[in-house]
């Protein structure tokens, strides 16, 4: 059995269209009223064009030593997926609730909110942060202004947990992803005349090329004992486009790849290897043939990974309070290693599986509903001692 205010709550967070191309906002202002209602602090911090808004809200002593529980607030597209029903529409069968967003991630953030008045209804003596981000889906890049906001206006929480469906186990590491996008202008001609031209292709080949040796090396030194899967730092070339003809010069191409870093990789270096082979090597070609080609690189979406913390406060109270010993790494991103980046022991713990998340028929079980129910009692009896 799951409370009536996590079911009400869920079913109001997943009929938000929150997709992340779509705005936010008419989520967050309904969270916003709801928290302020109960007395909660709230913050906002916004994309430029103010069409989306993270939501930063405090319950108890503005002190610090608090705790964090973050979430995002957008979901995935549902466009071409074969659902059985509204995705935005909660239905509940056999023990499951299904709707866009149950799993990943509106569940634990709605767990929360449900559970504001019981929170409440012991007097806090650290307090109860509630994160709600925009734009997780494309790149974590809407949570960063939360963080800056929290670290600047904030007295610094103790920890961080980040909801994503771990099936409520404890996950302490994941790898990060960096995502590149490269537009290579070189110079079109005759291609019996390729002197008087940069073919933009070749000059795409050697980055591939260099990123394949990359990428090589990463998994010859791979450390066997690392609890990833795979246990090494990965690079994917995903997309080529370039070229007009097969006699013509390729005049442009664009390439977008990405790494996945293991945590304590040095990325510094791999994106200065990549930066100083454009610089030194890949764009002093082209221009001996077209002075004015150029590639510009640009960085769409950073995720930092995680890395396990030794002696984290998050893993240690959430441990505590759940008896759980084991810990777990896992192959999808999160706003964690943001957080951690910003000296916050942060671990990734919540419901759901992400097996369901992004798929149609997306559903989370009211087991797991229930079994987070319990974790968030227990973390308010934790504040309020
Ligand atoms: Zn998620």
């Amino acid at each position: 059995m799951i409370r009536q205010s996590s079911r009400d709550m869920i079913e109001r967070l997943v009929g938000f269209d929150t997709v992340s191309a779509k705005s936010n906002l008419a989520l967050i202002d309904f969270v916003q009223d709801y928290l302020e209602s109960h007395g909660a602090r709230c913050r906002r911090s916004s994309n430029a064009e103010g069409s989306k808004a993270n939501l930063l809200a405090s319950l108890g002593p503005d002190t610090a030593g608090g705790v964090v529980l973050s979430g995002h607030s957008d979901v995935v597209p549902v466009e071409g997926q074969p659902w059985d029903s509204d995705p935005f529409v909660l239905r509940e069968t056999e023990g499951r609730l299904y709707g866009r967003g149950t799993a990943d991630m509106k569940s634990f953030l709605a767990i929360a909110l449900g559970l504001v008045p019981e929170f409440l209804a012991r007097p806090l003596t650290r307090p109860i942060h509630l994160a709600f981000s925009y734009d997780e889906e494309v790149g974590c890049t809407g949570v960063p202004g939360l963080i800056e906001d929290m670290t600047r206006n904030l007295p610094a929480p103790a920890l961080v947990i980040v909801g994503e469906p771990t099936s409520m186990q404890i996950v302490n590491g994941h790898k990060g992803c960096f995502l590149f996008e490269a537009e290579i202008h070189g110079q079109a001609a005759h291609s019996s005349l390729p002197q008087l031209g940069a073919n933009a292709i070749t000059a795409a080949g050697r980055i591939i090329t260099y990123i394949a040796e990359l990428a090589e090396a990463k998994r010859a030194g791979a450390d066997r004992d690392s609890p990833f899967d795979p246990p090494y730092t990965t690079f994917n070339m995903g997309e080529i486009n370039g070229g007009k003809a097969i006699n013509i010069v390729a005049q442009d191409c664009r390439l977008a790849w990405e790494f996945r870093p293991l945590p304590g990789e040095d990325t510094e270096a791999i994106i200065a290897g990549i930066e100083t082979v454009v610089a030194e090597e890949v764009l002093p070609k082209l221009q001996e043939f077209a002075p004015q080609a150029s590639i510009e690189i640009r960085r769409p979406a950073t995720v930092l990974p995680l890395a396990p913390e030794q002696d984290g406060a998050a893993e240690t109270l959430v441990r505590r309070l759940t008896g759980a010993n084991d810990t777990a790494v896992v192959s999808f991103g999160t706003e964690g290693g943001l957080f951690q980046a910003a000296g916050l022991s942060t671990i990734v713990f919540g419901p759901g599986s992400i097996d369901q998340a992004h798929q149609a028929n997306e559903f989370i079980t009211l087991e797991q509903v229930a079994a987070c129910e319990a974790f968030m009692l227990k973390l308010r009896d934790w504040a309020a001692s």
